[in-house]
């Protein structure tokens, strides 16, 4: 299955959106979200939002973020029948539906709205439904979290041979180093 270009912007808003809105470890630390005025920055930052970004929308996106990264841990750990009853309860919470938009000069496409056209609520079914087409389409297995030690940032897998492990060129250095490490300190042992 090919994303259109609405489809993979709503898989990187998913993953932008969870990786600054949820605690865990990111790149070998700690990472606690953001709150308050820094959450709002955060999801400005995640989704390119406008400056009229409010607290309670930020606040609502966070809760989405949380229910994602459980959608995402159960792809990673392959317990699909997991995720998939997460992502319904999103999709019925934020009133997910197909609308065709159209931008001046442009061709009609399909996209995905919430039950209003509020930013929050937009976004949330905007993303779960980015997510429920991966799951349910050939794309199921390119939702991950990170391999690397210290980090459960997530990504989604858009390369062509799908072998992506990592979030970030980051983590794959890190991890790529301490190999080159254990095999010099092996080296020196023998
Ligand atoms: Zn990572």
């Amino acid at each position: 299955m090919l994303f259109d270009s609405h489809m993979r912007a709503l898989l990187a808003a998913s993953v932008a959106l969870v990786n600054a809105l949820t605690d865990g470890e990111a790149r070998g630390r700690r990472y606690l979200a953001p709150e308050g005025a820094d959450r709002v920055e955060a999801v400005r930052a995640a989704l390119s939002a406008g400056t009229d970004l409010g607290l309670d929308a930020a606040d609502q996106l966070a809760g989405t973020a949380r229910a994602l990264r459980v959608v995402f841990e159960a792809v990673a750990a392959d317990r699909l029948d997991d995720a998939a009853p997460t992502l319904n309860a999103l999709l019925r919470d934020s009133g997910a539906r197909p609308q065709l938009d159209r931008a001046p000069g442009q061709p009609w496409q399909v996209h995905f709205h919430g039950a209003d056209d509020s930013y929050a609520v937009g976004w949330s079914a905007g993303c779960a439904t980015g997510l429920a087409m991966a799951l349910g389409g050939d794309y199921a297995g390119r939702l991950g979290v990170c391999a690397a030690p210290r980090c459960d940032r997530v990504y989604v897998d858009t390369s062509r041979n799908a072998g992506r492990q990592f979030c970030s060129t980051a983590c794959q250095n890190r991890v790529k180093a301490a190999v080159f490490r254990a095999r010099r300190a092996g080296g020196e042992e023998e």
